[in-house]
C-alpha cells in the first residue's frame, strides 16, 4: 500500500460504460479524473455483457422519453469523435398485449406519448406483424408498433470509443482496483481501494449492481433488485430473413413475467446468428457476486418454446447461451437512481450516484449528466423523479 494520498476533482468508482462516458466527459471538461475498476475495462461480469443492445425513444413516461430525445445528439457526437456507427437503426417492435403494465413499459400509452411528442410511429395489428416480420400465430388481439428510429447498440464499440476518448481527454484508468470504503466529510470524499488511498473532491458512484457495498456501510441502501437474465444466440435458418429488434409484451403467467425480446443480424458482425433474451424478474440474487454467468436453464428453455411456436425463421436450439446481471429498481416506473446522495447519508452531497434500470440507450447523456451534477451541482434535464431513494437512510 502506497501512503502518499493522491488528489483529483473527480473519482468515478466503476469502469463500466457509464463510469467511462462520466470519465470522459469530466476530463473533457477540464476536471483531473480517475477511473476506478476492481477488473478490467472490456469485463463482461458487471451488467454490461454481451455484443448488442436496444436503442429506443419510445418511453411511456414521459421524463424519460425526453432523456432518450435528450441521448440522441450526444450519441451522434460520440460517433462522430470516435469515427465508427454505434447505432444501428434497425427499428423498434412493440408488440403484443397492449395495455399491459411491465417494466419495460405499456404500448398503448407509449403511443400515446409518441403522438404528444411527435414521434412518429407505424401502428399495426398481428396478422400484419406476422406478414412483415415473418412471425406466426399471433393471438388475434396482439398489436403494436414499429418506431423506426430505435435499433441496436455496438456494446464493444461504445465501450472502446469510451475508452479512447477518455484516454485522448486525459482521463486516467485503474484497472484491477476494487474500491473499499468511501468516506464523505465537509471538504470532500476519501477513496479507500486495496492498494490506494485518494482524494476526491466528487466521486460518481457507477457501480452497478455493486453500488450497495459502498451506499450500504455509509447507510443507506438503494431500492434496487438484482437478476441474472438469460442471452440466448439461435440460428437463422434462412439466411435472408432478418429481424428489427423486436419486444413481446405479454401477460405474466404463474411463473415469470412472461417478455421475450429479439435482435436482427449484428450489421456490425455479420453471422447467421441472431440474440434473444427473457426479462423475467423472478428469483433475485441478495448479492451481486452470487452472480454465475450462468443462464436459468428454465429461462432458456422458454425462449425456444416461445421461438417454436411464434417465429419459424429461427432453429430454436440456443447455440449459445450466458448472462448477464440486471440491476433493476424496485419502483419500475422511475428507471433510475440517479443524482447525489446528501438526502440519503452526512456529506452524501459529494457523491453522485448512478444505478439500476435499462441505462445503456443513455450512457453518453448519464455521463453528461453525472459531471454536471458533480462539478456544478445541478444539471439542464429533468431527474427530479430520479433522486436516488433509499430502503433505510442514515440522514446527517
Ligand atoms: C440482459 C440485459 C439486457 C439489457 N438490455 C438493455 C437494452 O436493450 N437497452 C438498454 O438501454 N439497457 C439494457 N440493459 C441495461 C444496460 O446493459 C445497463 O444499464 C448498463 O450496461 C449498465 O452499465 P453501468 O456502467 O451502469 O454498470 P456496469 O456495466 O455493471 O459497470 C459497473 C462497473 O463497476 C465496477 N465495480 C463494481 N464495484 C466496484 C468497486 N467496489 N470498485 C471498483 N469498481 C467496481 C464493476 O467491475 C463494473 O465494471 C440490459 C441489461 C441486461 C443485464
Amino acid at each position: 500500500m502506497q501512503n502518499t494520498v493522491q488528489n483529483y476533482d473527480v473519482v468515478v468508482v466503476g469502469g463500466g460504460p457509464v463510469g467511462l462516458a462520466t470519465g470522459w466527459q469530466a476530463a473533457e471538461r477540464g476536471h483531473r479524473t480517475l477511473v476506478l475498476d476492481r477488473y478490467g475495462f472490456f469485463d463482461e461480469r458487471g451488467g454490461t455483457s454481451g455484443a448488442e443492445r436496444h436503442w429506443r425513444l419510445q418511453y411511456t413516461q414521459e421524463d424519460l422519453f425526453r432523456l432518450t430525445l435528450a441521448a440522441r445528439p450526444l450519441w451522434h457526437r460520440l460517433e462522430h469523435l470516435a469515427e465508427r456507427t454505434l447505432i444501428h437503426h434497425i427499428g423498434s417492435l412493440w408488440f403484443g398485449d397492449v395495455d399491459v403494465d411491465t417494466n419495460e413499459g405499456r404500448i398503448a400509452d407509449t403511443a400515446r406519448v409518441m403522438d404528444k411528442l411527435d414521434v412518429g410511429y407505424e401502428w399495426l395489428g398481428a396478422r400484419e406483424i406476422e406478414r412483415r416480420y415473418g412471425f406466426t400465430a399471433l393471438p388475434d388481439h396482439y398489436e403494436g408498433f414499429m418506431q423506426p428510429d430505435g435499433g441496436t447498440i455496438d456494446v464493444r464499440g461504445t465501450i472502446a470509443a469510451l475508452y479512447g476518448l477518455g484516454q485522448r481527454a486525459g482521463c486516467e484508468f485503474r484497472s484491477g482496483e476494487r474500491v473499499l470504503a468511501l468516506e464523505p466529510d465537509a471538504d470532500g470524499v476519501t477513496v479507500r481501494t486495496g492498494r490506494q488511498e485518494y482524494r476526491a473532491a466528487k466521486v460518481v458512484l457507477a457501480a452497478g449492481g455493486h453500488t450497495n457495498d459502498l451506499l450500504g456501510p455509509l447507510g443507506a441502501e438503494l431500492d434496487v433488485k438484482l437478476y441474472e437474465m438469460p442471452l440466448v444466440s439461435l440460428r437463422r435458418r434462412d439466411e435472408r430473413a432478418d429481424f428489427p429488434f423486436w419486444f413481446v409484451f405479454q401477460q405474466p403467467t404463474d411463473e415469470d413475467t412472461n417478455l421475450f425480446y429479439g435482435f436482427g443480424r449484428n450489421p456490425w458482425s455479420p453471422g447467421d446468428l441472431v440474440r434473444l433474451g427473457t426479462v423475467f424478474e423472478v428469483n433475485p440474487l441478495d448479492h451481486a457476486d452470487r452472480a454465475t454467468g450462468l443462464p436459468d436453464p428454465r429461462h432458456v428453455g422458454r425462449v425456444g418454446e416461445w421461438v417454436a411456436r411464434h417465429v419459424p425463421a429461427l432453429d430454436p436450439t440456443p447455440v449459445h447461451t450466458s448472462a448477464c446481471l440486471a440491476a433493476l429498481p424496485g419502483d419500475p416506473g422511475r428507471q433510475f437512481h440517479l443524482g447525489p446522495v446528501g438526502h440519503l447519508v452526512p456529506h452524501g452531497e459529494h457523491i453522485v450516484v448512478y444505478s439500476a434500470g435499462w441505462g445503456f440507450k443513455f450512457v453518453p447523456l448519464l455521463g453528461q449528466i453525472c459531471v454536471d451534477l458533480a462539478v456544478d451541482g445541478r444539471t439542464a434535464h429533468d431527474i427530479s423523479r430520479l433522486s436516488p431513494s433509499a430502503l433505510r437512510e442514515a440522514r446527517p
